[in-house]
């Protein structure tokens, strides 16, 4: 295993900020993870992915284990299996191409498999978990893999147990369950608009394509505007807050959350930073997109510091106003 010292991960974040790691090897199969130094402590390891959900505010005292993009994807026991570097967006294609629905209204999220249940990826009323079967980690300090259940991962909103517990491990497959009669789901408004404005029939491949195709037109691509997505959680409000927000906002936009809190409602938090005058908003490099509130982009040199003291400007500004704490999404070190 080649480890290279002091590697600078500025091309291996979507959000293009400076950061230098101790030690760094690059993951493009299982013999490679398996060759991994079983004594990194958990503190001194950092699974990176493709980049698109951290901000590195420092340089990394750690050991930087990069997963590389290589599509491997079988079919086992009626099972979509993946291996962790496949790009999220090719297993979707994939799947819609050989007529298998589950994951279509998740086309284009960026990153990779391993990645997706990390945070239990969602987008348009999908989340990963209501199609995950399984998934296969590497543990670098025993040599062993395990699967966990769809039930161990403790999936919720943006949450799983890999967020809960640090734990020596490295997701290596994921394992779905994509079949050619699942339900296809286009409740959200711009889906159910497009469908009706284009008269195109409703089909798994279909709404990936409108997907991408929405998704292309409201956020910017990392590549011409380094961003990473979403850059806090929506809220969810309890009846106290709603009621108290809504003497002064009656247009506060609420819409239910996924089945883990089914009585609770979220609001917007793209709206909550619009409202308070974010949106397209620049200091020096670091800024908030102009077509979309929740999106934090660097503009050209910001340092992760100046983005992180931008977010928390911002998250400050909203707790004034709206009593409302933004929690970030994407992981900030
Ligand atoms: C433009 C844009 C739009 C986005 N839209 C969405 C969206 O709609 N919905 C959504 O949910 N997310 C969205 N995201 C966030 C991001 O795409 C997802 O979080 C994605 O899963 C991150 O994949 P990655 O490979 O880049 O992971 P990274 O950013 O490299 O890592 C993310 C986390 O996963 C961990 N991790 C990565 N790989 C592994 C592994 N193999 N084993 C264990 N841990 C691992 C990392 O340690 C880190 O904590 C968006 C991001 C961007 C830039």
């Amino acid at each position: 295993m080649n480890i290279l010292e002091q590697h600078n991960l500025i091309d291996d974040n979507t959000l293009a900020v400076d950061c230098v790691c101790n030690q760094y090897a690059a993951i493009n199969s299982l013999s490679d993870l398996e060759a991994l130094p079983k004594n990194i402590k958990i503190t001194e390891m950092l699974v990176l992915g493709s980049g698109s959900n951290f901000l590195f505010t420092q340089d990394l005292p750690r050991f930087v284990a990069h997963i590389k993009p290589r599509k491997y994807i079988t079919q086992v026991d009626n099972l979509v299996v993946a291996w962790a570097g496949t790009v999220w967006h090719d297993l979707v294609m994939w799947s819609v191409n050989r007529g298998l629905g589950g994951i279509e209204n998740l086309a284009l999220i960026p990153g990779l498999v391993g990645a997706a249940p990390f945070q239990n990826i969602g987008a348009y009323g999908v989340e990963i978990k209501d199609v995950l079967v399984w998934v296969e980690v590497y543990n670098w300090q025993t040599g062993l893999y395990h699967r966990l259940s769809s039930k161990e991962c403790m999936f919720s909103y943006r949450h799983s147990v890999f967020k809960y517990h640090e734990q020596p491990w490295i997701i290596s497959r994921v394992a779905l369950d994509l079949r050619n009669n699942s339900d296809i789901n286009i409740s959200y408004q711009p889906l159910s608009d497009y469908f009706e404005e284009t008269g195109k029939e409703v089909t798994y491949a279909n709404v990936a394509a409108a997907v991408t195709q929405i998704r292309q037109s409201k956020l910017p691509d990392p590549e011409q505007l380094p961003n990473a997505g979403s850059f806090f959680k929506n809220p969810v409000l309890n009846d106290q807050q709603i009621r108290r927000i809504q003497r002064r906002h009656k247009d506060l936009p609420l819409f239910p959350t996924t089945s883990d809190q089914p009585e609770a409602y979220k609001t917007s938090a793209a709206w909550l930073l619009e409202q308070c005058g974010f949106k397209g908003f620049r200091e020096g490099d670091a800024g908030f997109y102009d077509k979309h509130a929740l999106v934090l982009v660097n503009h050209g040199r910001a340092s992760g510091k100046e983005l992180l003291k931008l977010a928390n400007q911002a998250k400050r500004m909203v707790k004034n106003k709206f009593g409302v704490v933004l929690e970030e999404e994407v992981r900030v070190m």
